[in-house]
């Protein structure tokens, strides 16, 4: 490719940055650095009524948090700016003079009124709704007579039937019969110009080389096609990414699913090295059954053409499977800095600052069973503040109360008489103790492992006993046997 590859996103700040504008934001970024190219935001906030500030933060923050800074946009700036639509709208009005002078454009008066009583009597008739074209051929009187009587007025853009056909990066062929258009707006009458319009116009001024977006804008793309060629513009290549479904095949909805990348991602512990990798695959593969790549091995495998066309499932199980996989790729000291925000009782959050050392202990005993870091709370919290459980689950399954209790205060008396708590010993210690018990090792160490961590999963006895230490283990197995014998 010898022309720079520049590729944008350009998103309209009205809502959450979610995992459908994360994922084309991805796709851009890693097709800009596989070629050296620029990878640039455009905020598209023509829409004031629906503009928001925090929108547009979250979206910024979201990018950075996921690894993708741009190289030209909104702080960082860049040769083609500004990179707010608001900003620009001066730029837009002497495109729209030029198709109106070339008779490409032209006014048209309708009120909202005439345009829907249009539409129902197409719709009365089962025609798929299109503007009549009613104010394409106006003689100069009648377009005298609006403007006397101080009609506002849009501006539309003149389609003829022909088919607008054009080669997808990812989808290959596309045609689209544009008779089915009608003669769309492309400048309100309060003189703001549609997203189609300043969308083209600023793909061209920014001297964008790719636009790669999500397949909704298919039928914009023909229609911006149409309006390159009206406006004399080079049309960039365009790539069109599948849609991206729910498990059941519904389509995602921001209403209705967990899709912003801050508050159902980052906030509940999930990593954005694995969110990265994870919404990389929603379309793309690599052609393998490897699934697991950093940003740089994306970057470096990354392939247009390897985007499929059928839709992307998001599949939850999956991306929780990643993160674990993800935190277990990261050091205790790592897992227990990032996972500490995520304490919100006082009390532990307190004891956690007593005890570092303590702290990386345990988290070294749950690492591998975490797939949200928002798990460490619950997981560490028994080894600062003692448990609380229901007596009957320190009995095994083909366990008894008698042998339970027989187990414990035997336990007692082998951990107290421990001159370590290294596994060395710890281990042959309780084991013998079952033997002479003529117990089964599990109804002992299941016993044990409940008096110490008060849970039906956690780590091993030995491991806990470990990391519990002697003193409190003691204390804790005592308890348990109160339990157990107070009626
Ligand atoms: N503002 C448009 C959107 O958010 C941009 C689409 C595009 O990438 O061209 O959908
Ligand atoms: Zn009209």
């Amino acid at each position: 490719m010898a022309e720079e590859i520049r590729v944008r996103i350009a998103p309209s700040p009205t809502g959450r940055f979610h995992i459908g504008t994360a994922r084309t934001a991805l796709f851009n970024y890693l097709f800009a650095k596989k070629f050296n190219g620029k990878f640039i935001v455009r905020v598209e906030d023509t829409d004031k009524e629906r503009h928001d500030e925090d929108s547009l933060k979250d979206i910024l923050e979201g990018l950075l948090w996921l690894g993708m800074s741009w190289d030209e946009g909104p702080e960082v700036g860049g040769p083609y700016g500004p990179y707010f639509q608001q900003e620009r709208l001066g730029l837009y009005e002497p495109f729209v003079a030029q198709l109106i002078d070339k008779k490409l454009a032209y006014r048209c008066y309708c009120t909202q009124e005439e345009l829907s009583a249009e539409r129902e009597a197409q719709q009365g008739k089962n025609a798929a709704p299109k503007y009549s074209g009613h104010c394409r051929n106006l003689t100069a009187t009648e377009i005298d007579q609006y403007e006397q009587a101080g009609r506002p007025s849009a501006v539309r853009f003149i389609v003829e039937p022909q088919v607008v056909s054009f080669d997808d990066l990812i989808k290959g062929k596309v045609e689209f019969d544009a008779s089915l258009f009608g003669d769309f707006v492309i400048q309100r009458s309060d003189g703001t110009p549609l997203f189609v319009l300043s969308n083209v116009i600023d793909d061209n001024l920014m001297k964008i080389s790719h636009v790669l977006r999500g397949e909704d804008h298919l039928v914009n793309t023909a229609k911006q096609i149409l309006l390159a060629e009206a406006l004399g513009f080079l049309s960039p290549q365009f790539g069109h990414f599948p849609m991206i479904l729910n498990k059941d095949r519904s389509k995602m909805s921001k209403r209705k699913n967990p899709v912003s990348i801050s508050d159902d991602y980052k906030a509940k512990g999930f990593l954005p090295d694995a969110l990265v990798n994870f919404i990389a695959l929603l379309g793309w593969n690599s052609g393998t059954e490897r699934e697991i790549f950093s940003m740089q091995e994306l970057i470096d495998e990354f392939e247009i053409n390897r985007v499929g066309t059928s839709p992307s499932i998001f599949d939850t199980e999956k991306l929780l499977w990643m993160n674990g996989y993800y935190i277990r790729q990261k050091s205790i000291g790592e897992v227990a800095e990032a996972g500490r925000v995520f304490i919100t009782n006082d009390e532990l959050q307190k004891a956690v600052t007593a005890k570092p050392d303590f702290f990386l202990n345990a988290i070294a005993l749950v690492h591998d069973r975490l797939k949200l870091l928002s798990e460490i709370e619950d997981q560490i919290e028994y080894f600062f503040i003692s448990p609380k459980y229901e007596p009957s689950l320190l009995i095994a399954k083909k366990s008894n109360e008698a042998n339970t209790l027989a187990a414990l205060k035997s336990a007692v008396k082998v951990v107290s008489e421990l001159k370590t708590m290294g596994l060395d010993e710890v281990e042959p210690a309780l084991r013998g103790a079952a033997e002479d018990l003529k117990i089964k090792d599990g109804e002992l160490l299941w016993a044990v492992r409940v008096a110490l961590s008060g849970r039906d999963a956690s780590p091993g006895a030995f491991e806990l006993l470990g990391v519990i230490g002697k003193e409190e283990s003691v204390n804790r197995i005592k308890s348990a046997i109160k339990k157990l014998s107070t009626p």
